[in-house]
């Protein structure tokens, strides 16, 4: 039988990031997976790491979204030099272009919700966002930047973590399907596979959208795949620097000179098919927003699930079963909350306290609403 301090359930970026710190910090860890770790969520993903909130639904993570963004200079710097490979890491700052009537009550609603969040927001008239980033539509009416923003490439990033982790001594076992958590009265032995038992101190669940199919992790987890689409462009000639965004899309440049196009947010389970209608929705929202971008080739398209809960915020933290830990449900945002998620799971298995308050990404508020609805039914 194996036997480890920590099994990882789950080889994305999430699962890659805490065997990477877990092994720097002295520990015996393993990753399993089902498939080649990374190929999921981590792999389709845009890589934006913005931490301003998308919608007021999101304001419950901006704390730890800035969190991780201040960390991820000396994340990435990390990753790089024990990996030796590259990330794809721009901080070059995101902009969010306005073309509605009302732009300047929009604009100043924005900055002044930004800056009361603490995140720094500067406002842009046309012609400044415009010489920023001439590939705009001239119909902008007004401009948000946010300079200390950026993307990374995650197909990258992820395989760079894997490489630093093995390097620090952590295992990736690949092609290997974990059936179940090892259960014994109140407490998690470790995970069980096909085949084998695996024996850990701690065992945590970093399989995405899928985490919640892992036999005896539902309750932790009840998480929903949301599909996600994307196109990879190429421009000749049509330079952009930022992050853009608009309402309805957002465009990521990519250090290879690719231009990402994303994303639909569509909840029809785990079907990862790229149709033509989410194409055409992407490519009609690409063209008004940067009009050039109409003579750009096709390099590639497909889709990815991201991993979503009820209250749509991640999940993250000690279980009510002894030395079980849940590392999921990061939905839009896995990319950017990877390495505070990292840290506090480390913080969490090697000194039992958290530097950051993670009460409310409890894996055990939908586990106790749905143990107290039960309850009801009984009385
Ligand atoms: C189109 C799209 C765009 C996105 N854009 C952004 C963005 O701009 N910025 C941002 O921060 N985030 C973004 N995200 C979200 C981000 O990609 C995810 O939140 C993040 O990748 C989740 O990482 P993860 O490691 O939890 O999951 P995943 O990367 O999905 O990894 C889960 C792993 O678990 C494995 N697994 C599943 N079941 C089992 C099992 N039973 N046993 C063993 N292993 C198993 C899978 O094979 C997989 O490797 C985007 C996502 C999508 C799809």
């Amino acid at each position: 039988m194996k036997k480890f301090d920590a099994a990882i359930a789950g080889g994305g970026v999430i699962g890659g990031a805490i065997a990477l710190e877990l092994a720097r910090a002295g520990l015996r860890v393993a990753v399993f997976d089902r498939q080649k770790p990374g190929q999921e969520a981590s792999w389709a993903s845009a890589g934006i790491l913005s931490p301003a909130p998308e919608n007021p639904g999101m304001i419950a993570t901006v704390e730890l979204a800035k969190r991780s963004a201040a960390l991820y200079p000396e994340f990435v710097a990390r990753v790089e030099e024990i990996s030796g490979q590259h990330t794809g890491y721009r901080r070059k700052g995101t902009m969010e272009a306005i073309f509605s009537r009302e732009a300047q009550v929009e604009l100043s609603t924005i900055i002044a919700l930004h800056h009361g969040l603490g995140l720094k927001a500067e406002p842009l008239r046309a012609e400044d966002a415009l010489e920023l980033e001439p590939a705009l539509s001239d119909e902008v009416e007004a401009a948000v930047l946010r300079p200390e923003e950026g993307s990374i490439d995650p197909r990258l990033l992820t395989a760079a973590v894997f490489a630093a982790a093995q390097r620090n001594g952590a295992e990736i076992f690949p092609a290997s399907g974990v059936k179940g958590i090892w259960r014994d009265g109140s407490r998690c032995r470790g995970l069980l596979l096909e085949r084998e038992h695996v024996e850990a101190r701690w065992t945590v669940i970093a399989a995405g959208c899928f985490s919640g199919t892992i036999e005896g992790v539902a309750p932790y987890a009840p998480i929903k795949p949301v599909k996600g689409q994307m196109i990879a462009l190429r421009a000749d000639d049509l330079p952009i620097d930022r992050v853009l965004w608009s309402e309805k899309i957002y465009l990521v440049p990519r250090n290879d000179g690719r231009i990402l196009a994303g994303a639909t947010v569509e909840y029809v389970g785990f079907d990862k098919r790229v149709t033509a209608g989410g194409i055409e929705k992407i490519l009609a929202a690409t063209i008004e927003l940067a009009p050039g971008l109409k003579d750009a080739r096709i390099e590639e398209t497909w889709a990815g699930l991201r991993p979503d809960s009820a209250d749509h915020l991640p999940l993250l933290g000690p279980t009510d079963l002894e030395g079980l830990v849940m590392a999921t449900g990061h939905f839009r945002s896995g990319i950017l909350l990877t390495p505070v998620t990292a840290r506090l799971v480390r913080e969490w298995i090697t000194e039992q306290k958290v530097s950051l308050d993670w009460e409310r990404f409890s894996p055990l508020r939908f586990h106790s609403a749905e143990a107290s609805a039960t309850r009801r039914v009984e009385n």
